[in-house]
């Protein structure tokens, strides 16, 4: 078994402090940790680099605490798909450096790691697993087209009740999506909106 089988070694993509630009903890200072990695497949997806996770680095998981803890005490671990790679080890050596853990997922895989809060974005092309509906604190949704706002619903109907609700443009159309979102939401107060506010800024 190879090191990267035991999560002891990740395929990083990049690694970088600055703002969560979306969902729950938008505007807060954190260390985002990409991972390679994913075969889900989303045709609109911003980050299609991360896929092959054999052209990222396997990279030494102390290596990227090491660099999280000169810069945070959030890390958000997105990826690409996160949870196609044990993440026991690098979630265990975060927390016991007293940085908290943040997971941006699909859910398509089984949970591993230690988390502090879990950000679960279903796909269609790959649902979640369907125990991983009752660990997620925030569902967030992207809205590309308005058959997706059945699609919340059907999966807002599978979190827990304290689990916060979002909807968010997918972002090459958001001037035609971002109006319908409102609509939703004044009609369906228990959603809130979540932008992409990182591009806005133009921040990473
Ligand atoms: Fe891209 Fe995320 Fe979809 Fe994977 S799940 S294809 S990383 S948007």
């Amino acid at each position: 078994m190879n090191l990267i089988d035991t999560g002891n070694e990740l395929p990083l993509m990049e690694s970088f402090y600055t703002l969560q630009g979306e969902g729950f903890h938008k505007g807060l200072a954190a260390f985002f940790i990409r991972i390679g990695g994913c075969d889900i497949g989303c045709h609109w997806c911003d980050v299609k680099e991360s896929w092959d996770p054999k052209i990222h680095p396997s990279t030494n998981i102390d290596e990227i605490v090491n660099k999280a803890k000169s810069h945070s005490k959030v890390a958000v671990i997105t990826g690409g798909e996160p949870l196609m790679w044990p993440m026991g080890p690098l979630t265990k050596k975060l927390q016991d450096s007293g940085i908290s853990t943040h997971l941006e997922t699909s859910g398509a895989y089984p949970l591993s790691g230690r988390w502090n809060w879990i950000c679960l974005s279903p796909k269609k092309n790959k649902l979640p697993n369907k125990e991983f509906y009752k660990f997620a604190d925030e569902l967030k949704i992207i809205v590309y087209n308005k058959s997706d706002f059945s699609f919340a619903k059907l999966q807002s109907k599978k979190v827990k009740k304290e689990c916060k609700l979002f909807l968010q443009p997918e972002w090459s159309v958001r001037k035609k999506i971002s109006p319908l979102i409102v609509d939703f939401i004044l009609k369906n107060p228990e959603w809130r909106a979540s932008l992409q506010t990182h591009k806005y800024l133009d921040i990473p």
